[in-house]
């Protein structure tokens, strides 16, 4: 059980720490006071310097850098309207496409197309606006939490296998490309800004060793900690989990001042061995919490002096919120900005708020930005300047590096003003049923893969009549579950506990490439389970829906559930479960 436990949350300071801050503070007040000139400027820039793109050319632009024409002209796409161009410069075409200047390499996204990562073509200089944008984030946490320089961030950040496209470009998430690039590996010394990982465990793509570095010396410098924190709340979790497992090897490490032989990874050693220190007496209090069986407030009782954590807990991630409460006995959740690989879009202004109440402000300076209003024809998007509290939309995006008008998935609701510019809560992403960390499954998928199963099922004349999921994040890691209610045509051949077994390994084997990395690379996600239900349950559902008001005609089965009673039946009409006796296959290769 979780404990519900209220956050105390410091009251701002409100004045800059330093300087730098003021400075970084009042860019954010230019911006988001001028967000629609800003936005005219931006579009004026991205327009002129691609007016020579076979993109912009195609459709007649003309040079024209105003957004009247802009609008009139160029249509909006989604990532599939745009994939022959990808494909082309995957492919090693170096001609100007979508940007005058060179695509310096791809992101991957996490959203996924054809089960294979999007491809979003990068330039170089937006580094230097990802950059940007992380510089504001300390100035506006310092305003609510002071003393963050007299301590460090336990930050569990990863990098994650890269490849090569078939004409030679680098094809890697977006964080991979920024923890590797100059701005990151050699960033200037920042007293707010220090962090316990080494960039040498940063950077060590195998996962085990990467967390295994970057958790030793967190609990090496376990007074010094004063946040803790990863990208998105899964992470966090993860590391916990890592901690429950690697505790007493951790503790043997520290107590002795050796390094666990299964650090191999030649750097990481290196830099371990000017860390570690024969320490017994931390060793003897790492191992005294760790050993009990209660693990609440472990973040609080390990690193006693956090003030905070700093993970994203908006969109997907709010399933992780009461199991973060529990670890960290109540600490404040701090989501501190919202990014893309297609673009980093803006940063919360009150990091210290509830998870409920984080809004997300659009720096106007990013990119070009339209709002397309949630359930309208594309012909109505409004400017960033010019969205309406209450309203939700959808996020349309034009980036320097040469994307126009592309839907980005995500749906915002306008919350109010800071200045001129609007204020969002990140709702959800649109079409996405199942997600555990940065997979996204949807309808199709689920679909698609309970087929690919099913074919299992045929020479035990059986079929899957009907079916529903779940994203069970209630282990860590977390894992899909899947309902099943069967129709066994011939009851002496029904299919053995072996084949429904191997039923879970087939859908694995059809979900994208995300979600395979995660199984695979990262351990992220545990095997998938499914639950066979009685028959009749799928009937029950349909008579519990339309008792709470569903139209007979209109009712359609749910493929994903979370709400309590419905769980409740179907839990109660299980007869039988079944897990991923293996893991999937995955390659950083691209299958297509
Ligand atoms: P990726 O392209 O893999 O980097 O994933 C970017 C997507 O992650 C965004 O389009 C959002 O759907 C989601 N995301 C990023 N930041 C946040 C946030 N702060 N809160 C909720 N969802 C987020």
């Amino acid at each position: 059980m979780f404990m519900a436990v209220e956050s105390t949350l410091p009251t701002p300071v409100r004045t800059p720490a330093s300087e730098k801050d003021a400075k970084a503070l009042q860019f954010i007040e230019e911006m988001t006071k001028n967000v629609d000139s800003v936005q005219e400027r931006v579009l004026r820039e991205i327009l002129g310097r691609n007016a020579e793109t076979e993109y912009l050319k195609r459709f007649s632009l003309n040079g024209a850098t105003d957004r009247e024409t802009f609008k009139s002209r160029i249509p909006v796409v989604t990532y599939e309207d745009i994939q022959p161009e990808i494909q082309r410069i995957a492919n090693g075409d170096k001609s100007p496409i979508f940007s005058v200047h060179p695509i310096s390499e791809f992101l991957t996204s996490s959203g996924t197309s054809a089960g294979e990562r999007k491809l979003m073509p990068t330039i170089h200089e937006e580094l230097d606006r990802r950059q940007l944008l992380y510089s504001l984030l300390m100035p506006v946490m310092n305003l609510y939490v002071p003393g963050l320089d007299k301590g460090k961030g336990l930050y569990f950040l990863f990098v994650k296998a890269e490849t090569k496209t078939p004409g030679g470009l680098l094809a890697r998430p977006v964080l991979t490309s920024y923890y590797n690039s100059d701005h990151f590996k050699t960033r200037p010394y920042d007293p707010f800004n220090v962090y316990t990982s080494p960039n040498e465990a940063i950077l060590c793509v195998d996962s085990f060793q990467s967390m295994y570095a970057q958790m030793l010396c967190g609990l090496i410098m376990r007074d010094e900690v004063r946040r803790v924190g990863a990208v998105f709340a899964s992470g966090l979790l993860r590391a916990i989990h890592f901690l429950q497992n690697n505790w007493k090897q951790l503790a043997h490490d520290i107590a002795t001042g050796t390094l666990n032989p299964k650090i191999t990874d030649a750097p990481v050693r290196e830099c371990m061995r000017k860390i570690l220190k024969p320490n017994p007496e931390l060793a003897q209090l790492v191992t005294i919490e760790c050993y009990e069986e209660n693990w609440e407030c472990i973040i609080k009782r390990i690193w006693p002096r956090t003030k905070y954590l700093d993970v994203i807990v908006t969109g997907a991630m709010a399933q992780y919120i009461p199991t973060l409460e529990y670890y960290s006995g109540g600490l404040p959740m701090a989501c501190t900005m919202y990014a893309s690989s297609e673009c980093y879009f803006g940063l919360n202004l009150n990091p210290m708020c509830k998870p409920s109440e984080v809004t997300y402000t659009i720096m106007p300076n990013m990119a070009y930005f339209e709002f397309l209003p949630h359930g309208s024809s594309t012909s109505c998007l409004v400017d960033l300047a010019d969205v309406e509290v209450s309203k939700e939309y959808e996020l349309i995006l034009t980036t320097y590096a040469g994307l126009c008008r592309y839907r980005v998935g995500d749906i915002l609701r306008v919350t109010g003003f800071h200045n001129a510019a609007p204020q969002f809560r990140f709702i959800r992403r649109k079409n996405v049923l199942l997600s555990i960390e940065s997979d996204k499954t949807d309808e199709a998928e689920l679909q698609n893969a309970i087929e690919n199963a099913s074919l299992l099922l045929k020479e035990f004349n059986t079929s899957v009549v009907e079916y529903t999921s779940y994203a069970d994040t209630k282990q860590i890691p977390g894992h899909y579950v899947i309902y099943w209610e069967l129709l066994v045509k011939d009851s002496a051949i029904a299919p053995a506990d072996d084949v429904l077994n191997r039923c879970c390994l087939q859908m694995e084997e059809s979900l994208n490439s995300v979600y395979r990395q995660s199984r695979v690379a990262d351990n992220s996600i545990g095997p998938l389970e499914i639950r066979v239900v009685e028959n009749g349950t799928f009937e029950e559902l349909m008579d519990y829906a339309i008792s709470r008001g569903a139209s007979i005609n209109q009712y359609k089965v749910p493929r994903c559930v979370s709400f309590t009673p419905i769980m409740e039946l179907l839990n109660s009409r299980v007869v039988s479960k079944h897990f991923s006796p293996d893991l999937p296959h995955w390659t950083p290769e691209r299958r297509r």
